[in-house]
This record gives structure tokens, C-alpha cells and sequence, in this order.
């Protein structure tokens, strides 16, 4: 097999600096302006490496646009007001909600669309689906670049993409870096970060964080809690904070080893929603959840949108909408790893939250 080619740079920057933290490992892997796994390709749908809830089905888009018409009215219809999404992947969710914000009149004319996206391939898809949609928008590198107002801020599957640092329990948490071996190759070591405030654990045990997230969710925290609006995050991720490793490596819809072709396979983490509640909450904003996506989904009205959809449908449509409410609602599909996590200002409660 010949080498990936972000493998020599890797290499290259470890015998030059000595190994990196994984958060470093994984910020190269994903976004490499050259060889990065989200710089290079279009990642998703069924040729890809992962298929996301808003691919599975329209259905997940036009819940969560009515979810932001719902609560842009209980936040008293901030006008203007900007809709943004942290990593729209290929567009589809963001032209599905602006589907259904057709029907609130006054919610579409108060929206201006701001995309956050790193991906140069993933941008230039989402501008052609956005112009298909004749919708005009504006992208961003970051978060922080969102001009100032009133905000509206929808992730999915963008949280578990940010790099995270790992911890092995030694003596001490020390962070676990990756370097090579005696042969040459990646390998998982120790490098000299050290982490004072982690969980009981066994020996051997790892410690996960996410200081990338912890930044972006005190940034919407604080403005949802300032400026007014409101943030929806859906994940796949785990509810209390817990040692236990969750790096993983997805390739061609496989999982593969996460230290193997480094910039060709998708490197992901599980969120951990606690964290982030608390992170939010310390920045001044009410938090609410986090919802198995399942609950969430038929809460707000799946099984009635499929019902809709299966009306005007042949046979083969209507399996496959069938098959979408399993995918996307089935405690062993995305509906019980997958959750839903809402920030507001203090004393607003989105549904189904209340
Ligand atoms: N939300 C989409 C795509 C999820 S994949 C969906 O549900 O289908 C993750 C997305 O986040 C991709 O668009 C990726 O390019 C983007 N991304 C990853 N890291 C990012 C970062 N640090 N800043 C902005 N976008 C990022």
C-alpha cells in the first residue's frame, strides 16, 4: 500500500517538534488545506464514508426549520434576525429548513443565512444547492465572524468533527500524543500535557476533551444569552461526562484504525453533552436537554410529516420514508446515541422541552 500523503508531512513534523497531541493529529487529518479529509472530498451519501440525518431524509430538515420558527416567535420575532449553521456538509439541511421557513413569511424575511464551513469542496457545494434554492447567503471560517444581532444557531454532526485532547491515567492524567515507533509508524505514546481536574478512573483508563467546542459554545452562549436567539445541537455523543475512549476512524463506511491512512478516513468523537450544557450555562444562557434524537424527532411531529409524505407516495416511496423514521428514530439506529441539545436565554423553554 503506498503511503497516504499527509503520512510523510506527519512524519516530517514529528521528528522535527517530537509527538503531537491528538487534537493537533486530528486538526491535520481533517483540515489540512492539501491533503485534509474535509479540504479534499465530499465525504457523505452513499458513495461516501458516512450518510447524516439530513441526507437520510427530507424529513429531519423541515422538523428542525419549523423547530426555529417555533422559537424565533417565543424569542418575540427578532427582526433581523441571522440564521446560522456551524458545518452544513452538503447544504441539504439548510435549503430543507428554508423549505418550510417559506411558509412563516415573516420568519423569511427576517432570516440572513451565515454558513460556517472550513471545507472549500463542502462551500462550493453549498453555495450551488443555496443558489438552486434561491437563497443568498454569506460563509464564514468561524463562528466569531457572524456579524453581531439576534441569532439563530443549528449544528448537526459539526461538534463530534472538532478535534479533541485525549488523557491516559498514569500516576497522573497525561496526555496521550502520537509519535512514531521504532519501525517509522503513527503510534499512540505519551507526550507532556497533563490534566488537573479529571475523573476517578482505573489505571490505563483515557480522559477526553474538547477545548475547540468549549470555545464556540461559550461564543453562542453568550450572544444567545446577549443579543437574543436561540441554539440547536444534534450529536451523536453521551449525556454524563465519562473516561473512556471514543476516537474513531470511519473509511468507506467502515471503522477502521485512527491512527491508519491519516487524512483519508473521518475522524470523529462522541460530544460530551454535559460538558457542553455546563459550558453554556456558565456563559449565562438556559440550557435544555439533551434529548435522545428519537424523542426529539417524534415529539415534533415525525410519524404525523411521514404520514404526510406517504399519502401522495407510490409503494416504493413509501417504504423508503418507512425506513427513514427507523433510521432516524430507532433506539438502535440514530435515535438513542444521537441527541438534541437547546440553548436560550434564561426563561424561554423550546418545545418539546417544556
Ligand atoms: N451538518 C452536515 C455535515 C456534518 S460533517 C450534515 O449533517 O450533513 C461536518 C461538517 O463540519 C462539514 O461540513 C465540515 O467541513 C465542517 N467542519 C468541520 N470542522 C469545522 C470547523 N472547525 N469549522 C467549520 N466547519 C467545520
Amino acid at each position: 500500500m503506498t503511503d497516504a500523503p499527509l503520512l510523510a508531512k506527519l512524519r516530517d513534523l514529528i521528528e522535527a517538534n517530537g509527538p503531537m497531541s491528538v487534537a493537533e493529529y486530528m486538526t491535520h487529518c481533517l483540515s489540512d488545506p492539501v491533503h485534509g479529509y474535509y479540504a479534499t472530498r465530499d465525504p457523505f451519501g452513499v458513495a461516501g464514508d458516512f450518510i447524516t440525518a439530513p441526507e437520510i431524509s427530507q424529513m429531519f430538515g423541515e422538523i428542525v426549520g419549523a423547530w426555529l420558527v417555533d422559537v424565533w416567535q417565543r424569542l418575540g420575532g427578532p427582526d433581523p434576525v441571522n440564521l446560522v449553521e456551524l458545518g452544513p456538509g452538503r447544504g441539504t439541511l439548510m435549503s430543507d429548513i428554508l423549505r418550510v421557513a417559506r411558509l412563516a413569511p415573516d420568519f423569511e424575511q427576517a432570516v440572513s443565512i451565515h454558513l460556517v464551513e472550513t471545507s472549500p469542496v463542502l462551500k462550493k457545494r453549498q453555495q450551488e444547492v443555496l443558489n438552486a434554492a434561491g437563497a443568498e447567503a454569506h460563509w464564514h471560517d468561524a463562528f466569531n465572524q457572524v456579524p453581531p444581532g439576534p441569532l439563530l444557531v443549528i449544528a448537526n454532526e459539526f461538534f463530534d468533527a472538532l478535534p479533541i485532547r485525549q488523557f491516559v491515567r498514569l500516576d497522573i492524567w497525561r496526555e496521550r500524543a502520537v509519535g512514531l515507533d521504532v519501525r517509522g509508524r503513527l503510534a499512540f505514546g505519551v507526550g507532556p500535557g497533563v490534566l488537573d481536574d479529571g475523573p476517578d478512573a482505573p489505571q490505563g483508563s483515557i480522559f477526553e476533551i474538547c477545548p475547540a467546542a468549549t470555545a464556540i459554545m461559550t461564543e453562542i452562549a453568550m450572544r444567545v444569552a446577549d443579543e437574543n436567539g436561540a441554539a440547536l445541537i444534534i450529536d451523536y455523543g453521551h449525556a454524563q461526562s465519562a473516561s473512556g475512549e471514543t476516537l474513531q476512524a470511519l473509511y468507506g463506511q467502515s471503522f477502521s484504525d485512527p491512527l491508519d491512512r491519516p487524512g483519508e478516513s473521518d475522524l470523529t468523537a462522541h460530544v460530551d453533552f454535559a460538558a457542553l450544557g455546563r459550558t453554556a450555562a456558565e456563559a449565562g444562557a438556559a440550557t435544555h436537554g439533551p434529548m435522545p434524537q428519537g424523542e426529539f424527532l417524534n415529539a415534533l411531529g415525525l410519524m404525523e410529516r411521514a404520514e404526510q409524505l406517504s399519502a401522495t407516495a407510490d409503494a416504493a416511496e413509501r417504504d423508503t420514508v418507512r425506513a427513514a423514521v427507523e433510521r432516524l428514530s430507532a433506539a438502535e439506529e440514530m435515535g438513542a446515541l444521537f441527541k438534541a441539545l437547546a440553548v436560550t436565554p434564561r426563561g424561554i423553554v423550546p418545545p418539546p422541552f417544556g
